[in-house]
């Protein structure tokens, strides 16, 4: 028996699968070439850049003896050394590192223990804190086009996604919208910001306006702050850490993925305040229990050493640059990214066809892959005539695609 969620959502795979089978069809591609599979496949998300060296030897660098160290969800560190367990807070730890970082960049606080929390992936956050904050006939207010593991966690939990739609070209929130979805049945607003699939940021005059609608509730906030290092033309990221009267009622997650462009490490964490962190943690230990500990180990030393991360922020704007400037010549219009290494493109001067059908034809025909933002709709609502694409990619890889949808 199909489970509910699969008859209620999407699931983004399909998509993925439709834009392989047009890659198959298409005589613009040979399986055999790399390039064409960066084009393509790895034109759809990944991010094709090599793991910091100096990330990659802190791992090299962890004593054998040190594998022994298992380290659990909240970040104390167990050892067995001359058969007795050792366990204490190593002040190495990730979630030491973590907190003077956020409290250096963003002047909260956060008790490593008791208010941080490593997980598998903002993934396993999200789900962590979206299982334990929501119950059955919870309402949870999402603002789509959202990201896609939002709406499945909500819900397994038996909540119920309450939806604020961003329109083009801005998809700025309309606070009236928001004042509207939130009730005293809210139990949760999820917020993303840098903002997967628009490249939207979130001002402070949005967080001033977020703190008025939340005022005369009990919401709690789950800030998906992943991309909190890819801001594009000198914005500040705000998170919501910044905010003590929102950060009180806030869950900030964050995910060393998109920092350290090692997506496929799964590692994350969440920053709450000790009572929110609690629940959390007690959904967390019987998800995981704990993260891979030499990882976290590698991790810890690199938010020590660069807390800014300066030189992903300088990367990925110049990426947005090249992009912007590479695809200023064709019929695309795009709506400028302030963040994400995502940019989407406008193609109504092109075609009428809708999104799904147009990345399909468009991946088949001209050999680039993008995503259409209907799989990041719900609740009846149309996608215009627009397509996401990633500019995490080599200049080479930007320079072949943007030649092709110039020519369309
Ligand atoms: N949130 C957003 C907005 C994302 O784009 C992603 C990754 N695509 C995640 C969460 C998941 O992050 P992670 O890979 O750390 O699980």
């Amino acid at each position: 028996m199909a489970h509910r969620l699969f008859v209620a959502i999407r699931p983004p795979e399909e998509i993925s699968d439709l834009l392989i089978d047009a890659m198959d069809d298409s005589p613009e591609f040979r399986w055999q070439d790399e390039e064409q599979l960066h084009l393509t496949l790895r034109f759809v998300g990944e991010v094709d850049r090599p793991v910091a060296q100096d990330l990659a030897d802190a791992l090299t660098r962890i004593r054998s003896d040190q594998f022994q160290i298992r380290i659990n969800g909240v970040g104390r560190f167990e050892q067995r050394s001359s058969g007795a367990l050792w366990a204490g807070v190593e002040p190495k730890a990730p979630v030491a590192a973590l907190a003077t970082k956020i409290e250096r960049i963003y002047g909260r606080r956060y008790d490593p223990v008791s208010e941080i929390t490593i997980t598998t992936g903002a993934t396993e956050g999200l789900f962590a804190a979206l299982t334990a904050l929501v119950d059955r006939g919870d309402e949870v207010v999402l603002f789509q086009p959202v990201y896609d593991s939002y709406v499945p966690a909500v819900q397994l939990s038996g909540g119920r996604p309450v939806f604020i739609t961003l329109r083009p070209p801005h998809f700025r929130i309309d606070w009236d919208d928001v004042r509207r979805a939130v009730t005293s049945r809210t139990k949760v607003i999820v917020i993303n910001s840098p903002h997967n699939p628009t490249g939207t940021i979130w001002s402070r005059d949005d967080f001033t306006e977020l703190e008025r609608v939340l005022q005369q509730t009990g919401a709690v906030i789950i800030a998906d702050e992943v991309y909190e290092h890819i801001v594009f033309d000198g914005a500040r990221h705000e998170s919501v850490a910044r905010y003590p009267a929102l950060a009180e009622r806030a869950v900030v997650i964050s995910s060393f993925g998109k920092t350290y462009t090692t997506t496929g490490w799964k590692v994350g964490y969440c920053a709450a305040p000790a009572e929110l962190t609690a629940l959390i943690q007690s959904v967390h230990q019987w998800i995981v229990f704990a993260v891979n500990g030499a990882v976290q180990m590698a991790y810890a030393d690199a938010v020590a050493r660069d807390p800014e991360c300066a030189g992903v922020t300088a990367f990925y704007q110049r990426k947005r640059d090249l992009f912007l400037s590479l695809v200023a010549g064709s019929r695309f219009r795009p709506l400028r990214s302030a963040g994400t290494f995502f940019q989407l493109l406008d193609y109504s001067d092109i075609s009428n066809a809708g999104d799904e059908d147009f990345a399909i034809a468009m991946t088949r025909t001209h050999g680039v892959a993008s995503i259409p933002l209907t799989p990041f709709l719900h609740a009846g609502e149309t996608a215009d005539r627009i397509v996401r694409f990633c500019f995490a990619k080599r200049d080479e890889t930007l320079t072949q695609a943007a030649d092709r949808l110039r020519a369309i």
